[in-house]
C-alpha cells in the first residue's frame, strides 16, 4: 500500500469524532491492507511501532526533528523553531515547509525506516537518526510529513483504541459478530498487528486456534466485587481464598534462551526484578513456563510486606542493585499459564494450581500464594481479618473450576477488600483527561483538580466521573503538571466524553487510584449517563501517585462504576 493512502486514512480518522465514522474508515483501510501491510498499518494508526511490550522508543525529541527537517529542506533551524512556537505541533510545521510532491513511498518503506530508529545506539546516533529521518521528509509530501513528524515524537494521537481496533478488524470481515473470537486472540497474545495479520493469512479460523505463545504476554485475568464472605459462596460456592497482595504484578515467562517479566500493564519489567530471574532459572523446574504473581517489597528483619508504593521504587531504572539490597523482595506466585509445549490456560484452577506446586521449589524468593479451600463464609471472613490485621489488602476468592480468564474482569476471580467507615469498599482508578488552573494556595503550581474519567469498552471512550482535588504532595502536583503539559493538547481528545470544560485537556495517558466516600448520581458527569444523570464520585482523594502500572484502558469501567453503586444501595438497606 502507498503510505499516502494511509494518511489519507489518518486525515480522515483525525477530522471525526464520531465512533462508527472511525470503525467504517479503519475497517475499509484493513480490508485493502493486504497480508504484506496490514500489522504496520495496525501498529502506526496506534502510533506504535511494534506492541508496547517490545518497549521500543524512537528516542527523537523535537528538538532532533526540527534538525532533520532543516537538513531535509534547507530552512534554518531557527526558523523552523519559530514556526513550531506558533502552532505548538511539529506535524503542522512539517507540513507547511515541505514543498514537494513526494516520490510515492510505501507503507513498507517509511515502516521499515522508522523501525531502524529505536536500533540505533552508541557514537554518532544521534546523526545517523537525523539522518535516517531528512531522507525520509525528503522524499515525502506534505501531508505524509505531517504524520511522520508527529508519529517519531510520539504524538500521533488519532483516537485508535484497542477496541476500536478489534471492531474494526470484525467488520472488515463482515460485522461485530465476529469481535469475540478476534478478542480472545488479542487476549493470548497482546499483539494486534499479529492479529490482523493472522486474520488476513488464515481467516477467522487460524483466530480461533490461536493458542499461548512464550515471550508474548497474556492480558491478565481481573476480578468483579462483592460485598462479603456470604455473597461469595453464593455466587461461585466452595472456592480457593487466597490473600490478596499489594504488590507489583508480574507475568513471567521462562523460555530455554532466559526469562522475560511483564508488568500489569504489559510492559517489560525484567530488569527491576533480578532476583526473580534468578528464581526462575534457578527453582522452576520446567524448561519452559509461564507464570504469574505478586512481588512486594519486604522487611528482612521483621517479615514485614511493604505497600505497593515502595516495591515502585524499583522502578528506577538506575541504582536496581542497592534498591534490591535496601528492599529485598518476595514473589508470591498465584497462576500457572503455560509449562513445556502445554496450554494450561484452558485448564481449571485446581489443575494449574497443583501443577505450579510441584514445579516451584523450595527458595527464598518465589512461594506459592496463601490460600484455603472452603464453602463456609465464616473461614473466609476469619482468613480475611487475619490477612488484613498483617497490613494487606484483602483477599481474592477463585473459583475452582474456571480456567484462566485471560483479559476478562469476571466472576471467576473475586476481590474482598478491607475498607474504612464511610469509604467506598474499593478503590477506583480514574483516567486524566484534564486539569484545572490552581485557586488561591494551588495558584503556584498552575493546577488545582484533576479531571478524572472511567473507561466505557463499548465506545472506546473515557467519561467523566469526578474532579480530584485532593491527596498529592506539594511536589507530586508541580510533577503532574510537568507530566500533564507533555500530554496536553488544545481541545477535547476524540475519545473522552464530557460536559465539563477544563482548563486544560489532556489526552487519556495516566491512571490515578481515587478513594471516595461513595458514587452518587450526578447531572455534571457522563459515566454512565442516562436520562440526564450520570454517575460521581462524592469526595474523592488521590492514594499515591500515578500508577506506571496502568494504561489508561486499564482504569476503572463505567460498568464496574453501576455496579459499584448498586453494591453500596444494597449494603445501605
Ligand atoms: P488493583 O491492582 O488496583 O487492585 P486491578 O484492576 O489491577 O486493581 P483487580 O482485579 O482489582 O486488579 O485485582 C487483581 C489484582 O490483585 C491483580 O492485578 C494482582 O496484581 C493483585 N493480586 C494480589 N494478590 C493476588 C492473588 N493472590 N491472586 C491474583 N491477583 C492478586
Amino acid at each position: 500500500m502507498k503510505f499516502s493512502e494511509l494518511v489519507v486514512c489518518f486525515e480522515r480518522l483525525e477530522a471525526t469524532t464520531k465512533r462508527l465514522e472511525m470503525f467504517d474508515i479503519l475497517a475499509g483501510l484493513f480490508k485493502h491492507s493486504g497480508q504484506k501491510d496490514i500489522d504496520k498499518i495496525i501498529y502506526m494508526s496506534q502510533g506504535q511501532l511494534l506492541p508496547a511490550f517490545h518497549g521500543l522508543e524512537t528516542g527523537m525529541s523535537e528538538k532532533l526533528l526540527i534538525r532533520a527537517l532543516s537538513q531535509a529542506t534547507g530552512n534554518d533551524n531557527g526558523d523552523i523553531t519559530k514556526e513550531f512556537k506558533k502552532s505548538g505541533d511539529l506535524g503542522l510545521t512539517a507540513e507547511q515547509i515541505i514543498k514537494k510532491k513526494g516520490d510515492g513511498l510505501s507503507v513498507t518503506d517509511v515502516y521499515n525506516e522508522l523501525l531502524k530508529l529505536p536500533h540505533i545506539t552508541g557514537e554518532g546516533s544521534v546523526e545517523k537518526k537525523i539522518s535516517i529521518l531528512s531522507n525520509l521528509f525528503s522524499a515525502s509530501s506534505k501531508t505524509e510529513a505531517k504524520y511522520i513528524a508527529r508519529f517519531v515524537i510520539g504524538r500521533l494521537r488519532l483516537g485508535v483504541g484497542d477496541q476500536t481496533v478489534l471492531d474494526a478488524l470484525a467488520l472488515s470481515i463482515g460485522d461485530r459478530s465476529h469481535k469475540p473470537d478476534l478478542e480472545r486472540a488479542y487476549n493470548l497474545c497482546s499483539d494486534l498487528g499479529l492479529v490482523g495479520k493472522i486474520l488476513l493469512e488464515e481467516g477467522i479460523e487460524g483466530i480461533r486456534k490461536t493458542k499461548v505463545q512464550l515471550g508474548y504476554p497474556i492480558r491478565m485475568a481481573l476480578c468483579e466485587r462483592l460485598p462479603s464472605a456470604e455473597k461469595i459462596v453464593e455466587k461461585i460456592g466452595r472456592c480457593a481464598i487466597e490473600s490478596k497482595y499489594d504488590g507489583f504484578r508480574c507475568q513471567v515467562h521462562k523460555t530455554k534462551s532466559g526469562v522475560e517479566i511483564f508488568s500489569r500493564n504489559l510492559e517489560r519489567t525484567t530488569l527491576m526484578f533480578p532476583e526473580i530471574v534468578e528464581g526462575a532459572k534457578r527453582h522452576i523446574k520446567a524448561m519452559e513456563c509461564i507464570f504469574e504473581g505478586e512481588a512486594l517489597a519486604y522487611n528482612d528483619a521483621t517479615g514485614e510486606l511493604f505497600p505497593f508504593q515502595v516495591t515502585m521504587q524499583r522502578k528506577r531504572k538506575h541504582g536496581v542493585e542497592e534498591m534490591a539490597k535496601e528492599f529485598p523482595l518476595k514473589f508470591f506466585v498465584f497462576d500457572l499459564l503455560y509449562v513445556d509445549g502445554v496450554d494450561y490456560t484452558e485448564y481449571p484452577y485446581q489443575k494449574r494450581r497443583l501443577k505450579m506446586y510441584e514445579i516451584i521449589e523450595r527458595n527464598t524468593v518465589m512461594e506459592p500464594s496463601e490460600t484455603i479451600i472452603t464453602d463456609d463464609p465464616e473461614a473466609i471472613t476469619k482468613f480475611f481479618e487475619d490477612t488484613v490485621s498483617r497490613g494487606l489488602e484483602g483477599i481474592i476468592a477463585k473459583r475452582l473450576d474456571a480456567p484462566y480468564s485471560a483479559g476478562a474482569r469476571n466472576f471467576n476471580w473475586i476481590k474482598l477488600k478491607r475498607s474504612y467507615k464511610g469509604e467506598l469498599a474499593d478503590t477506583i482508578d480514574v483516567c486524566i483527561v484534564g486539569y484545572f488552573a490552581g485557586k488561591g494556595q494551588r495558584a503556584k503550581f498552575g493546577v488545582g483538580a484533576l479531571l478524572g474519567a472511567v473507561y466505557d469498552p463499548d465506545s472506546d471512550s473515557f467519561k467523566t466521573v469526578s474532579k480530584v482535588g485532593s491527596g498529592f504532595s506539594d511536589e507530586e502536583w508541580t510533577k503532574l503538571k510537568e507530566m500533564l503539559n507533555q500530554t496536553a493538547i488544545g481541545h477535547k481528545p476524540a475519545r473522552v466524553d464530557s460536559l465539563i470544560e477544563p482548563d486544560v485537556w489532556v489526552t487519556p495517558t495516566y491512571v490515578v487510584t481515587v478513594t471516595a466516600d461513595e458514587i452518587t448520581r450526578s447531572p455534571t458527569h457522563t459515566a454512565g449517563r442516562e436520562d440526564e444523570e450520570g454517575y460521581a464520585l462524592r469526595f474523592p482523594r488521590a492514594q499515591g501517585f500515578i500508577r506506571e502500572d496502568k494504561n489508561p484502558e486499564d482504569a476503572t469501567t463505567v460498568a464496574e462504576i453501576i455496579e459499584m453503586f448498586e453494591m453500596q444501595k444494597s449494603m445501605k438497606v
